[in-house]
């Protein structure tokens, strides 16, 4: 193990290309090596899936990855095999299952993706006895919280399967969880608390904008000749997505719907069309978006009022993860709120204080006019700075100079 982490950088380049770690990704990485259950608590776009795969490639046995859903777990694997690790996955899809787990039985894999129904069944226990282990993977582990904000029942069948290896470090990844939540999970997963890790969660390359809806097409074109790069538009209801991406194609620019109700055959076009795609724009549900790893997406767009802040945050997070400018422009409408608060008045009694905390405080970064990046930090527990610089009330704000073109026409949109 201390040879591995000596040869960490060299690692990291013969595996994935890469020159440099981001931001904790080596702080993980080290721990696990070290034989130390972890949670890391890192934005979208931080790059957590490197920090079990390297472990996976250099410790010897196999790294079990539990991952919520099928087709997350096969995006991971394609770019896990992309990149010359020997992973595999056991679900009912797969057909090559007797040859996974023989390979898993002979050590030969570094990865094996497994769903948490199937983990939690007594037969995988016995698999597990019975193959090299180095490492147990959680994804998305805010699942194994009622705190979270995606509850997977599943999820607490995981920490008596784990207490039965109790020599392999488990590392649970999450991007969004509150102080609450980790608590929760630490203690779901038995993960001692000096194992907590947390990443900043600024993305200074992404600008900010929110306003009125007032000419939503006029707004969202402007928008998309500003940024000749991809972008996402969302919106809230299917019809809503078939007639803004209807509306607003033409112009040389390919511009193609994405949601539940379409045909899976032309959802899986469409979506590996945008991942080709160098200017596409992609109108979608926000089913559109996990697990698709672009890191050139230029601009985000809400159509309406995101979920909450939570949702907002990961939703803008899929723009500008390569580093690069980007922005994130939410429109939203009084009609909006009123929505949310009718559906918040529909739902059972136990549920609604937390609703209604979760609708303030989007109301919150709405209607601040001040910095909208220091609200959302200071959601996730960040002490900001009192301005950002790079968002719409902080561009606006007299004595900033710098305001780009864009962001002044967006603003008098
Ligand atoms: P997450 O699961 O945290 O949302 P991913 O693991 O999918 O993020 O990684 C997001 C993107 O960042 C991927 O394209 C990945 O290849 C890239 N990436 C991860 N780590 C690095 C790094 N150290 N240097 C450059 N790119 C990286
Ligand atoms: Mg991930």
């Amino acid at each position: 193990q201390s040879a591995a982490v000596d040869r960490l950088p060299e690692a990291l380049h013969a595996t994935f290309g890469f020159n440099a770690f981001r931001g904790v990704q080596e702080q993980v990485v080290r721990r696990v090596l070290g034989g130390a259950s972890t949670l890391a608590v890192m934005p979208t776009g931080a790059g957590k899936s490197l920090t079990y795969q390297l472990p996976a490639v250099l410790l010897p046995g196999t790294c079990v990855v539990i991952s919520p859903l099928i087709a997350l777990m096969h995006d991971q694997l394609r770019s896990a095999e992309a990149n010359g690790i020997r992973a595999a996955a056991l679900t009912s899809a797969d057909l090559d299952r007797e040859q996974t787990i023989d390979r898993f039985r002979a050590g030969e894999l570094d990865l094996l993706y497994v769903a948490p129904e199937r983990a939690s069944q007594p037969h995988f226990r016995d698999l597990l006895g019975r193959a090299p282990l180095s490492l147990f993977a959680i994804d998305e582990a805010h699942c194994v919280s009622e705190w979270g904000h995606d509850f997977r029942p599943d999820y607490r069948l995981l920490r008596p399967l784990f207490d039965e290896f109790p020599e392999v470090p488990r590392l649970a990844l999450t991007a969004t969880a509150d102080a609450h939540t980790r608590a929760d999970i630490l203690t779901q997963l038995g993960i001692p608390g000096e194992g907590l890790i947390v990443a900043g969660f600024d993305r200074p390359n992404i600008r900010y904008v929110i306003q009125p809806r007032d000419q939503p097409v006029r707004q969202l074109s402007r928008l998309m000749a500003d940024h000749p790069g991809p972008g996402i538009v969302y919106a809230q209801t299917r019809a809503q997505v078939e007639r803004l991406a209807e509306t607003l194609s033409g112009g040389g620019r390919t511009v193609l719907p994405y949601h539940a109700g379409l045909a899976p055959e032309v959802r899986a076009a469409n979506q590996a069309a945008f991942v080709a795609s160098e200017d596409m724009v992609m109108v979608a549900t926000i089913a559109f978006g996990m697990g698709i790893d672009k890191p050139d997406v230029r601009f985000v767009a809400h159509a309406g009022l995101p979920k909450s802040i939570e949702a907002y945050y990961q939703e803008t997070g899929r723009a500008g993860r390569d580093g690069d400018p980007a922005i994130a422009v939410m429109l939203w409408g009084a009609d909006d709120f009123a929505r949310a608060r009718q559906r918040l008045g529909e739902l059972e009694p136990d549920r609604q204080p937390g609703e209604r905390q979760r609708l303030d405080a989007l109301a919150s970064l709405v209607e601040t006019a001040g910095c909208r990046r220091a609200i959302l930090l200071r959601h996730f527990g960040e002490t900001p700075p009192e301005r950002c610089g790079n968002c719409d009330n902080c561009l606006e704000a007299p004595g900033v100079v710098d305001a780009t073109d864009t962001a002044r026409k967006l603003l008098s949109a």
